[in-house]
């Protein structure tokens, strides 16, 4: 029997008295076809790598995991599912469960403990409440994953792909076009999850760079210069980033554009990280 099959994923709820819980974030897949997707595109078939997931939720995915890749070791917050787990997982002698919070999660020290010299991807279906502070963990580690394979709300993942000067670009896609290279591979309807979430969702494969694809002088000044370029939308970026520091002037900031090559009246959402980048290392905020 499938986790995949709703009868049956219900009955195992049953069998140990649980129901998906709101505040956790649980809305579990029953599509063996959106379950087997997910997994092939975390290790595009590489059976030697190791996989983090996050939420194993009742262990849909991590079965699929299981039997496409060397190791799982697998994060839930929600204790009332490790008898679950135990149970759904009894079979899969590579999965280690870890009871505790992806927010807090030591992950260079995960990966120091438990997969050892491996290769190592991150593979999950989120919890949608906390995608954004998650996604920017697991890209922060300064290429500990060679990938992270994840689901998300595709309002979310329309962001993280989006082109300048379209109306969903903004900090969160400079910034992360600094760590990955991110690419959407398909959409899921609400249809495939019990219960199914209120909007649709996106898997998306980050592709994380050996080096940044830009050098700086300093990565957390061009993070501020993002954040501040995006702080005041539909203002010029000289006002917007004046808004964020009492170093500089806004006449200051303007010159140093001009300086730069940029007309004085530049918005932030027409530039790309390239340009974050030379401006970064023109200005310290
Ligand atoms: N992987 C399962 C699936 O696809 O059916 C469940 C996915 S469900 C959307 C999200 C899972 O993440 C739930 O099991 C939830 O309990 C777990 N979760 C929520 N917040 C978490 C956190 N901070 N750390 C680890 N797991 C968390």
């Amino acid at each position: 029997m499938k986790l995949t099959d709703i009868s049956y994923a219900r009955a195992v709820m049953e069998k140990h008295g649980i129901a998906p819980q709101k505040r956790f974030g649980q809305n579990f897949l029953i599509s063996e076809n959106v379950v087997s997707r997910i997994a092939d595109t975390a290790g595009l078939g590489d059976s030697d790598l190791g996989i983090i997931e996050i939420g194993p939720g009742i262990g849909t995915l991590t079965q699929k995991l299981a039997e496409r890749y060397k190791k799982v070791v697998s994060i839930e917050i929600d204790t009332s599912l490790l008898p679950v787990l135990e149970d759904t997982l009894s079979e899969y002698d590579n999965v280690k469960i870890i009871s505790g919070d992806a927010m807090k999660t030591d992950f260079a020290e995960l990966v120091r403990e438990e997969f050892d010299g491996m290769r190592v991807a991150v593979c999950a279906n989120l919890p949608y409440y906390i995608t954004s502070p998650v996604i920017m963990r697991l890209l922060e580690t300064d290429g500990l994953f060679e990938s992270v394979t994840v689901m998300i709300q595709k309002e979310v993942a329309d962001r993280l792909v989006a082109a300048p000067a379209t109306a969903e670009y903004g900090a969160i896609t400079a910034s992360c076009a600094y760590w990955a290279d991110i690419e959407k591979v398909f959409n899921v309807s609400p249809a495939n999850f019990i219960p199914p979430p209120k909007v649709t969702s996106s898997v998306i494969r980050m592709n994380i760079h050996k080096e940044p694809p830009v050098s700086v002088q300093s990565a957390e000044n061009l993070f501020r210069v993002i954040r501040g370029a995006f702080a005041k939308r539909r203002k010029t970026l000289s006002n917007s980033l004046a808004g964020e520091t009492s170093k500089l002037t806004k006449a200051e900031i303007e010159a140093t554009l001009v300086h730069l090559g940029y007309r004085a009246d530049v918005r932030g959402e027409t530039l790309g990280l390239s340009d974050f980048a030379k401006i970064s290392d023109a200005m310290v905020l």
